[in-house]
């Protein structure tokens, strides 16, 4: 459809990036159009009734905030840990060589809230998978999973058959 071909039109592979042998997709083309940026965010927005749109560090803040804006939602931010200020919660997930961990305050959601999770790739699940737990154990409802671009071949949807995903692009 044309939302597809705007978006895939304007996502950039690069090669050997960050590390020989891996396939980069590059999403800052398709944020410097502003007709694709807005067609993806109105789509995002539209999708779902939710109180927070959570964004994962960095690039789904890109996405989260303005889908947060033009849905009416707060937006809250999962990140690295280490750079949230106040207490938070944290959950470890593996990584190709090695392992990362993620957090989000503790207090950033009211008991019950809904939920939307919205990152820019979804590659092994592992990140989207860790954000899940968080938001859960923080005492929210995760409604969905969005994400603008979904590589296949790696099979995150396998770790994720416990929630709703939503890609705008699977390729
Ligand atoms: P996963 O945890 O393996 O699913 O990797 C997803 C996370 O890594 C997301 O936060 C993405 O931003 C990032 N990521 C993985 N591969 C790519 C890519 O090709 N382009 C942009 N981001 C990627």
């Amino acid at each position: 459809n044309d939302l597809r071909t705007l978006i895939l039109d304007r996502i950039r592979d690069v090669p050997d990036y960050p590390q020989p042998g891996v396939v980069f997709k590059d999403i800052t083309p398709l944020l410097a159009d502003p007709k694709a940026f807005g067609a993806v965010v109105d789509e995002l927005a539209g999708a779902y009734r939710v109180d927070k749109i959570v964004g994962i560090e960095a690039r789904g803040f890109i996405l989260a905030a303005p889908v947060a804006h033009k849905a009416a939602a707060g937006f809250v931010p999962v990140r690295k840990k280490g750079k949230l200020p106040a207490e938070t919660l944290e959950e470890s997930y593996d990584l190709e060589y090695g392992s990362a961990v993620i957090e989000v305050h503790r207090d950033a959601f009211a008991p019950g809230e809904r939920v939307l999770i919205v990152d820019d790739v979804l590659a092994t699940g592992g990140t989207a998978r860790a954000a899940v737990e968080l938001v859960r154990r923080a005492g929210a409802e995760v409604v969905a999973i969005a994400v603008l671009m979904e590589l296949a071949f790696l099979n995150g949807r396998e770790r994720l058959d416990d929630v709703e995903v939503r890609s705008l692009v699977i390729v």
